[in-house]
C-alpha cells in the first residue's frame, strides 16, 4: 500500500504532510516524529541503525532505488518504502527482455500498433496542445493524447519546441540534469561457476545471495564511495553484485560454451562445475578459486 501511493501516484498539495504523519505512525513507537520525514536519508539511518553492517545496507539501497543519501526531505521516503524492499528483488526470468517482450505482446492483445526503429523528431503542437508526432517525415495524429517516456531535456526543447513553452518551463528544462547517481557503469559476466568468495569460511551462505555489496569495509566506506560518485569523482573500487543466473540458471551458458573473448554478456551467468579437463579459456581475467576450475569473463 505504502509503496503504492508513493510510486504510482503523482505529487499532490499536501504530500509531504501526508508522509510526515504516515511517518509518525509507522515508526512513532521508536521515537520517530513526522518532522523526522525532512531529514535526509543519511541522517535517518545513523540515528535508528546502529550496526555498521544495517548502515552500509541501508545506504546501499538507499541509492539503489533512486533516494539521493544527502536529499533533505528523502527520509521519509526512505521509512515509508525502503524497509518492504530489502530482500523483495524480483528477476525477470529469461532476462530483462523477457519483460519488454511480455508488453509488447499484451500490446498487441489489445489491438495496438507498434513502429519500431523509429526516432520520433516532433511533436505537433497546434493550439497549445499536443495533437501527433513526426517521425522519419511522416505525421501521426493522435485521436486521444500524446504520450512519451522520452528524457524530459529532449521532449521539450526539441520535440516540442520553445516556442511553444512558457519560459519558466524553457529555463527549467535547460537546467535539468540526470542524477544524482551513484551508479558509473554495470560490467556483465559470463562465469562458468558460481562466486566463491572468501567469506564463505565465515558463512558459506554468502555464495548463493543473489545480491552482495563487495568493496566497502566500513559504512564510512560505503558514504565516501555514494558522495565521490555523486560529485563526478571516481571513487575506490567497490559495487553491488547480483548473481541473477543462481535464481535463474536459463541465464547461464551451457557448459563447454565460451563466452565472446573481450566482450561483456549481457547476463551474469553460472555454469556448472566442469567434471572432464578443460580446454584454454579465451580470457582469463580471474585466479584459480580453489578445486579444478578458475573463473573467467
Ligand atoms: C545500467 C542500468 C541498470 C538498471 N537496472 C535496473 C534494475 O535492475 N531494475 C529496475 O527496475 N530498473 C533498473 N534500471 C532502471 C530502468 O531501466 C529505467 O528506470 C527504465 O528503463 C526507465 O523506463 P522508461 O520507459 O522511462 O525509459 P527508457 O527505458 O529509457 O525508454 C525510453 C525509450 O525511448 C526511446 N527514445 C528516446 N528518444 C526517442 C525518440 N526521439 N524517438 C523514438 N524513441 C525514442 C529510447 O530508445 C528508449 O527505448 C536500470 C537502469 C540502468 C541504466
Amino acid at each position: 500500500m505504502f509503496l503504492g501511493m508513493g510510486i504510482y501516484n503523482p505529487p499532490f498539495d499536501g504530500m509531504e504532510q501526508a508522509q510526515a504523519e504516515m511517518v509518525e505512525s509507522m515508526f512513532g513507537d521508536m521515537g520517530v516524529t513526522g518532522k523526522d520525514a525532512a531529514k535526509t536519508p543519511k541522517v535517518i539511518i545513523d540515528e535508528m541503525f546502529e550496526s555498521p553492517e544495517l548502515r552500509t545496507l541501508m545506504y546501499r539501497l538507499s541509492v539503489e532505488f533512486g533516494v539521493g543519501i544527502d536529499t533533505a526531505g528523502s527520509a521519509g521516503m526512505m521509512l515509508t518504502a525502503l524497509p518492504w524492499m530489502i530482500g523483495c528483488w524480483r528477476l525477470a526470468k529469461g532476462g530483462t527482455h523477457t519483460l519488454a517482450k511480455a508488453m509488447t505482446q499484451a500490446c498487441y492483445a489489445h489491438g495496438v500498433d507498434l513502429i519500431e526503429n523509429t526516432e520520433v523528431e516532433r511533436i505537433i503542437v497546434e493550439d497549445g496542445r499536443a495533437v501527433g508526432v513526426v517521425a522519419r517525415g511522416t505525421e501521426f495524429r493522435a485521436t486521444k493524447c500524446v504520450v512519451t517516456n522520452a528524457d524530459p531535456k529532449q521532449t521539450l526543447l526539441q520535440h516540442v519546441g520553445e516556442e511553444h513553452l512558457p519560459a519558466q518551463w524553457v529555463r527549467r528544462a535547460k537546467n535539468f540534469r540526470f542524477g544524482p547517481s551513484h551508479v558509473l557503469a554495470t560490467p556483465m559476466y559470463c562465469l562458468y561457476e558460481a562466486p566463491d568468495y572468501s567469506s564463505a569460511r565465515w558463512d558459506p551462505d554468502i555464495n548463493k545471495t543473489h545480491y552482495t555489496v563487495v568493496g566497502y569495509d566500513t559504512p564510512e566506506e560505503c558514504i565516501r564511495y555514494i558522495r565521490d560518485a555523486y560529485s563526478g569523482i571516481i571513487p575506490e573500487p567497490a559495487a553491488g553484485t547480483w548473481v541473477n543466473s543462481l535464481w535463474d540458471p536459463s541465464q547461464a551458458p551451457p557448459v563447454g560454451t565460451r563466452p565472446p573473448a573481450g566482450t561483456s554478456s549481457p547476463a551474469p551467468a553460472r555454469c556448472p562445475r566442469r567434471s572432464g579437463p578443460r580446454s584454454a579459456p579465451p580470457t582469463t581475467t580471474g585466479s584459480s578459486s580453489g578445486g579444478s576450475s578458475s573463473r573467467r569473463t
